[in-house]
């Protein structure tokens, strides 16, 4: 229900007249202008329905997808337009902050500076700062014989083996979230008779989602270690190759790497890009990269898998296709919470460990980081120590850290979007839950947040 009475008297108007374009056009407009932004995707998807390639529209609903961080969708709905010269500069910064939130820099400054340079009224200096990618590329490359995302000088070098020396005991918090790992990933390999006896075989993958920075990439490379794998860390920009055919080449050696170098963890990253729901894929080559995703998910026999383990994380469950969950796919969802307080000092005990410390007190931090995860609080400690580096410079000595540095580093770093992201959860799942897929989340989203 919307609070707002003149959004509520719109919504009803264009209820009444679904087929009005500019009126359904409005309220979405208005919809994601007052951060209803679920409300405003859906509705931008309505009006697209009317107007299929009205570039307005599909720069509304891209925006809604980026703000509630759903990267990849943005980008594929960008994706045939940013395919034509000429596309509308707005667009071009849209796709910047989608690829920003994907952590390619390089390929958002490009999109940013092309934009800017040709209409400077959709300069975003937030995101400028934001960007330490070098100017576009000279004009000799001209725009429309570049691929949509990539070019051969940026494309993918390919996934690389760690060995992570992290183990569960770096993860603070999250006892549930472990036990539920171990129990799927370490005991089928320690104890493969007791497996073996209930017919059941290694395999399958497990689903990490929660909001950004919650800790789904550290407790995968936490989960490599604890089992003595081999960890293949994949992000998007490995895959995602926009020249047909070279996508496949370096998923399938992907996978053939982590084979190699069994027993090992393969993660894959904001993995809802590659599962967007099949349909919303446009692309002919896209759909075909996701099957044979599955296909090597699957893989050619029986033992094909065996000893890798596949992990994927993803901050938007919700667009993930259901084939991805099917068994021996990704069958188990867990969600990975924003961390507690009780979590949060053990977090920043963590973070701090090696470090010159006094006496700490970080319980007293962890009350006044409230919404703040993983990746916060690291912010937190790397600026907190950033300055007792300094002052243990022009001391001569090294100056211990207390929980005053700690407090005071907190003043500077805000938290990042958790509230956004259970608001957002929340409207994809609270009435979406027969299955029974998103019992972990339901008590956050009821609950204080
Ligand atoms: P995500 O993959 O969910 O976006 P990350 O795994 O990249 O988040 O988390 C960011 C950083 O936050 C990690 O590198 C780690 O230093 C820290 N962090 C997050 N959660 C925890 C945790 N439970 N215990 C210790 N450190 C954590």
């Amino acid at each position: 229900m919307l609070e707002d009475a003149g959004l509520q008297a719109l919504r009803e108007a264009a209820r009444l007249s679904p087929d009005n374009l500019p009126l359904r056009r409005h309220l979405a407009e208005q919809l994601l202008a007052k951060g209803y932004l679920a409300d405003a995707e859906a509705e931008f998807r309505a009006a697209l329905v009317l107007a299929p390639k009205d570039p307005d529209i599909t720069a509304g609903l891209a925006e809604a997808f980026v703000r509630q961080s759903a990267h990849s969708a943005a980008l594929s709905v960008l994706e045939p337009f940013l395919a034509t010269p000429g596309y509308p500069p707005r667009m071009g910064v849209l796709a910047a902050r989608a690829l920003l939130g994907e952590g390619d820099t390089g390929r958002a400054g490009h999109r940013y500076h092309e934009a800017v340079s040709r209409d400077p009224s959709v300069a975003d200096p937030e995101l400028a700062a934001r960007l330490t990618a070098p100017p576009p590329p000279p004009p000799a490359a001209p725009a429309h014989a570049a691929p949509a995302y990539a070019t051969p000088a940026d494309a993918p070098s390919g996934a690389e083996v760690e060995k992570s020396k992290q183990t569960f005991a770096d993860v603070a918090g999250m006892e549930a979230v472990k036990e539920s790992l171990r129990v799927k990933l370490l005991l089928p390999i320690q104890q493969p008779e007791l497996f073996a006896a209930y017919g059941k075989r290694a395999g399958g993958g497990v689903l990490l989602y929660g909001p950004p920075g919650a800790g789904k990439t550290h407790l995968a490379r936490a989960a490599a270690g604890e089992l003595g794998a081999a960890f293949v860390n994949v992000g998007l920009a490995d895959i995602l190759d926009m020249y047909v055919g070279s996508s496949e080449r370096n998923l399938r050696a992907t996978f053939d790497l982590a084979r190699r170098n069994r027993p090992c963890v393969l993660f894959f990253d904001e993995v809802d890009a590659l599962a967007a729901r099949r349909s919303d894929m446009r692309q002919a080559h896209t759909r075909q990269l996701v099957n044979q995703f599955l296909a090597e998910l699957d893989g050619v026999d029986q033992s094909a898998n065996e000893g890798v383990l596949v992990l994927a994380a993803t901050n938007a469950p919700w667009y993930i296709d259901v084939a991805f969950r099917r068994p021996g796919r990704f069958d188990q969802l867990v969600f990975v919470p924003p961390p507690d307080a009780a979590a949060r000092a053990a977090i920043l005990r963590i973070l701090c460990r090696d470090k010159p410390l006094a006496e700490m007190d970080f319980d007293a931090v962890a009350k006044v980081t409230d919404h703040y995860v993983g990746a916060d609080l690291k912010g937190l400690v790397d600026r907190a120590v950033e300055v007792k580096l300094q002052q243990s410079i022009s001391a001569g000595r090294p100056i211990p850290m207390t929980t005053g540095d700690l407090l005071a580093a907190a003043q500077g770093v805000r938290p990042t979007a958790v509230r956004e992201w259970l608001a957002t959860a929340r409207n994809y799942v609270l009435h979406a839950n027969e299955s029974g897929a998103w019992d972990e989340l339901m008590p956050w989203i009821k609950g204080k947040w």
